[in-house]
């Protein structure tokens, strides 16, 4: 696979940003070889700047839920376009997109835009602490919730930690407030609860956790951690920025039926353009700004042109059948591949729910915590680069999740389920 156009432009990009990219995973850090260059992108694939095709699992990690340049959103984005591109001042288009969405959706009775998932979530804990006027926030080993200094932590060593800063610039102070417990556990959500649940203003979690592998809960323990919330006055803030319209229209909640207080949302709400929100009951966000005391504001928020490419894009997402076919295609191509990794007697399976899918090397044991995940990457690495080779690409870290779009159709999804096989073959063989 030529790569030397990709080559050049990552050695310019070197002189102008860290690692040569504005966001640390597209370095191909944990992988072999320059980060490819994307020229252009069209349904399911992708070119790079060496004229390569691919078919893309990618999909800008979680956006595009319709595939790259989908039609609809294309028209809606340049419509709005020629109107001029912000104002500061509200338009419709900002109601448009929250009527397809409240009025679809059960669980949040006004929202608010924003920029990006980061975003919404430092809003939305900021809004959980004010209503409450409580500190305290719980969340999970291996949830991701954006780079939102308080929830920048890692695990500490025991059941129920104060978590330890994971990136440098984070204080001590600011996440000493943050306790971090392992996913999948009732014992240790008992134990943080008998502790700190006079002091918490609420559990943060991905429902379907995302970004450190996909890390399914039980059902049982989701329902739990609900019950406990309840019970304790503590705000259940589910994070559904890949989760949201991606598992269900209304995301994590929706299929799992279970009621959050507080949701965020992003990625595929903005139709590929930067959009992030978060919303809950009424009763919760009478306390943002201006209405009320939780401060929370933006220049570009609920940019019209974003939210013209957020309409288009939940317009389709809307309709019925939507999600069943996503899941059914994904699912196919995940069993596929899966019954022949079993077959040959790989340590290899797809883990998937909806259009997600993981690549994990392990064994027929679920893995629903941080401390279950294979971290030797090497044979990642291997299949990352057996993948280019033919064809497929996907993000380049095993932590990373796949992503199925509308437009990956049957015939898409059969080839790349035999890219999959040929490659395993090569890690394997
Ligand atoms: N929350 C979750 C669950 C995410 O997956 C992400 C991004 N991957 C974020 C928050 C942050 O979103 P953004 O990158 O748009 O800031």
């Amino acid at each position: 696979m030529k790569r030397s156009n990709s080559e050049k432009l990552y050695k310019k990009a070197l002189e102008y940003f860290p690692g040569g990219v504005n966001s640390p995973v597209r370095a191909f850090k944990a992988v072999e070889g320059a980060p490819l260059f994307i020229k252009k992108g069209k349904g399911p694939y992708i070119w790079d700047e060496d004229e390569n095709q691919f078919i893309d699992f990618c999909c800008s990690f979680g956006p595009l839920i319709l595939g790259h340049a989908h039609p609809d959103v294309h028209k809606n984005i340049v419509d709005n376009l020629s109107n001029g591109t912000t104002f500061g001042a509200p338009t419709k288009l900002e109601s448009e997109l929250a009527e397809i969405i409240i009025s679809r959706n059960p669980y949040i009775d006004k929202i608010r835009f924003v920029s990006s998932g980061t975003e919404a979530v430092m809003s939305g804990v900021r809004l959980a602490r004010g209503f409450t006027g409580r500190n305290k926030i719980l969340k999970f080993e291996g949830c991701y919730h954006g780079h939102v200094d308080s929830l920048m932590v890692n695990a500490g060593s025991g059941l129920v930690t104060f978590g330890e800063s994971s990136s440098a610039g984070i204080p001590e102070d600011v996440v000493a407030d943050t306790i971090v417990i392992p996913l999948n556990d009732v014992n240790a959500l008992e134990i943080a609860f008998e502790k700190y649940a006079h002091e918490l203003a609420c559990v943060i979690i991905e429902p379907i956790p995302a970004n450190n592998g996909l890390l399914l809960q039980e059902k049982s323990f989701l329902l739990k951690l609900r019950e406990m919330c309840t019970e304790h006055n503590v705000l259940l803030f589910f994070d559904e920025v890949i989760s949201g319209f991606r598992v269900a229209f209304s995301g994590a909640a929706e299929y799992y039926d279970i009621t959050p207080d507080i949701v965020s949302y992003g990625k595929i709400i903005g139709g590929g353009l930067p959009v992030g929100a978060y919303g809950a009951k009424k009763h919760i966000m009478q306390s943002v700004s201006p209405d009320g005391p939780v401060y929370q504001a933006g220049t570009l928020s609920g940019n019209p042109v974003a939210m013209a490419a957020g309409i288009a894009q939940l317009n389709i997402c809307s309709k019925p059948g939507f999600y069943e076919d996503q899941e059914m295609r994904t699912k196919t191509m995940v069993e596929s591949v899966n019954s022949y990794a079993k077959e040959k007697g790989y340590d290899f399976k797809l883990v998937t729910i909806g259009s997600i899918f993981w690549i994990a090397f392990a064994d027929d044991t679920t893995i629903r915590s941080a401390s279950q995940i294979n971290t030797d990457m090497t044979p990642f690495k291997k299949l990352h680069k057996a993948l280019l080779e033919r064809s497929v690409y996907v993000g380049p870290s095993g932590y990373e999740v796949g992503f199925v779009s509308q437009v990956h159709t049957k015939e898409v999804l059969e080839n790349a389920a035999q890219q999959f096989k040929n490659a395993l073959d090569e890690v394997f063989g």
